[in-house]
């Protein structure tokens, strides 16, 4: 079993008409085109597809019925209503076509079985004694997928294993070159996960996955120009798409938001630098204001809206506006139409959303930030098993009719 490389997920792609079915080719983009719409949009009428997509009816049906052979989509009959004439059926996409997500993380590794639709199955947290290795991390995975292995093989077809790695990973070998946090350094774990499980597996960096997944079913669906900058308590990573397609960097390692400088003089940041985006903002400075270790996300909302603890409020109001200083550098580089915060950036986008917009827009040149909207990310703990399932069906949603086939039942 191999492992792929992965260029991004297979973004909406727009219809090719007129040869239909008597040319392989334009037959299996349309079908891919299909599929991927059923996975991103959900159920819809063939008459939806129609309008949509701009192909006749009966090229539709066919296309449709193909998917069907397939086991990738299934009908109902399902009207809408105040419609007239004939009722269109009803296209979903198969959930039970499913790909394994796997995070692993400085506490806990993340198991996810997530189908068709982003349609999230099974959502398992795995905690660990301290830093998982990179052994432990296969094997917890192997045992926990082992323990579903039944239900798996009888009700679902797998696609393939999504990792979302916090680190810089290598996304054409699934390597992960350095997990800081994790004490990882060139670890082939795409290669590993992929020989333990017999799946194919794709591995990518966690902000990568998170900007994809937002992107797609959050808060920045039909956002083509997007920055995502997300705040986890081992740091601060970032996603960016630009026209649509993820900045990757010529080695993949594009977008450390979280290491851009914003402090020449601030504290020494693990990387070795002083002063980086990550370390003058940081969830551990508020933590110890407020006297805690660990804080769950609903919890931090709570702190962050009704505290009137005159240290805290200091502390909030210097991260905001450092915060700001870094949002309107990466505005001033991707001119993005929206940036979203996700993390414990997204409670202080929360708490104090004036500030932050007011904060944003007087730090950005000229007219730059005027169209932009700011936003705190949506999907939350779905986050990162959503994207890195993303990663596992892109072979199958570039190429249904090559690839459904092969899939493991
Ligand atoms: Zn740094």
């Amino acid at each position: 079993m191999s492992t792929v490389g992965s260029s991004r997920p297979a973004p909406s792609r727009p219809l090719v008409a007129g040869v239909g079915n008597s040319n392989d080719q334009t037959r299996r983009h349309n079908l891919s085109t299909i599929l991927t719409t059923l996975h991103h949009g959900g159920a819809q009428t063939r008459a939806d597809l129609t309008r949509k997509l701009g192909l006749n009816r009966s090229t539709i049906a066919a296309l449709v019925g193909e998917l069907v052979d397939l086991d990738l989509a299934y009908e109902t009959a399902r009207t809408e209503h105040g419609t007239v004439g004939r009722p269109s059926p009803y296209v979903h996409p198969n959930d039970r076509i499913a790909a394994l997500a796997v995070n692993p993380d400085t506490d806990a590794i993340i198991i996810g079985l997530v189908g068709l639709g982003g349609v999230v199955h099974k959502r398992i947290r795995y905690e660990t004694d301290g830093l998982p290795s990179v052994r432990e991390t296969v094997n917890i995975v192997k045992a926990v997928v082992d323990g579903m292995r039944g239900e798996l093989e009888s009700t679902f077809r797998i696609a393939g294993i999504g990792i979302a790695v916090p680190g810089l990973v290598r996304v054409d070998t699934g390597v992960v070159a350095l997990a800081p946090h994790l004490d990882w350094h060139d670890e082939p774990l795409a290669e590993l996960l992929s020989e333990a499980l017999g799946y194919p597996a794709v591995a990518a960096n966690d902000a990568n996955v998170g900007v994809i997944a937002e992107s797609i079913y959050g808060a920045g669906r039909g956002v083509s120009d997007l920055v995502y900058v997300n705040g986890s308590p081992s740091g601060i990573g970032g996603g960016v798409l630009v026209g649509g397609v993820p900045l990757r960097g010529a080695s993949g390692y594009g977008a450390e938001l979280g290491h851009t400088l914003v402090n020449p003089g601030g504290l020494l940041c693990h990387c070795g630098r002083s002063g980086c985006l990550e370390t003058e903002v940081q969830l551990n400075r508020i933590l110890a204001v407020i006297g805690r270790e660990t804080i769950d996300a609903d919890e931090l909302d709570q702190v962050l809206t009704t505290s009137t603890d005159p240290a805290l409020e200091t502390e909030i109001r210097r991260q905001i506006d450092v915060l700001c200083l870094g949002l309107a550098n990466f505005i001033s580089v991707f001119n993005p139409e929206r940036v979203l915060l996700g993390g414990f950036l997204g409670s202080l986008m929360a708490a104090h959303p004036e500030r932050i917009q007011q904060g944003v827009r007087d730090a950005s040149f000229g007219e730059l930030a005027a169209g932009l909207t700011l936003e705190r990310a949506q999907l939350r703990s779905r986050l990162l098993i959503v994207g890195a399932a993303e990663f596992a069906f892109e072979e199958l949603l570039a190429d249904p009719a090559g690839t459904a086939p092969a899939l493991t039942a």
